[in-house]
């Protein structure tokens, strides 16, 4: 067979609680999922229901990584969310079957350039500018679904110790097996593919130096800090 022209590049990783790397095949992500949040964007939930778009799985970040503060914007934001690992693949698969798909789950936090974001949409433009850039998926150790699903319990979010984002999970407009039958039907689902499953309200800026901790009930932590961009 012909040789790759230039090196291939490595596949994107993300640790598991008790050992080993979850390969990263696409990341997934859902936006307006949560009630609260549409409404601190004046939004009506009933005329906004969840949308979804990607960031490359490159951008992932490991927890404890630094984080620099990214080009092009002057309103960095964090979001923090569950994010949901697949395991097993498929297309248009049943909501009652969805979470026999699910490999795990971790704490991540979807980074924001939201004048960009913001700008496009105004312009009725993609997002990707605004979500899908370098280092903008920071992911904590996954946690094996063996040890039992998530669908309830706290979320939040604090920078510099100080409580911003403070939800539960039970708030969720779309919950994991709906997101799951729902993407399926637009995409075949892929071992290795992660699915962020949106933010509650209290979304705001970042600097550099500022620490962020985000957390959900039973899983790991997620550290990082914001350095001076690159
Ligand atoms: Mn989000």
């Amino acid at each position: 067979m012909s040789e790759f022209v230039l090196p291939p590049p490595g596949t994107p990783a993300v640790a598991v609680e008790g050992g080993g790397r979850f390969p990263v095949h696409r990341i997934y992500c859902v936006g307006l999922n949560y009630l609260d949040h549409i409404r601190e964007f004046g939004r009506d939930p009933a005329a906004s229901p969840p949308v979804f778009f990607m960031k490359p799985a490159d951008a992932v970040v490991a927890n404890g990584a630094p984080i620099p503060y990214p080009p092009r914007t002057t309103n960095f934001h964090y979001e923090i969310e569950l994010v949901v690992a697949i395991g097993r693949g498929g297309a248009r698969i049943e909501p009652a079957a969805a979470l026999g798909h699910v490999f795990g789950y971790a704490a991540g936090n979807d980074l924001t350039r939201r004048d960009l974001q913001k700008a496009a949409k105004d312009r009725g433009n993609p997002w990707d500018i605004g979500k899908g850039f370098d280092h903008s998926a920071p992911v904590a150790a996954i946690r094996p679904a063996s040890r039992g699903h998530v669908s309830r319990g706290r979320i939040w979010l604090a920078v510099n110790g100080e409580r911003r984002q403070e939800s539960d999970l039970g708030q969720m407009i779309f919950g994991v097996p709906h997101l799951i039958a729902e993407l399926s039907t637009l995409y075949t689902l892929q071992p290795g593919d992660l699915v962020f499953t949106g933010t509650p309200s209290g979304v705001g800026p970042l600097k550099p130096g500022d620490r962020i901790e985000g957390g959900i009930e039973g899983l790991e932590v997620l550290t990082n800090t914001i350095v001076e961009p690159e």
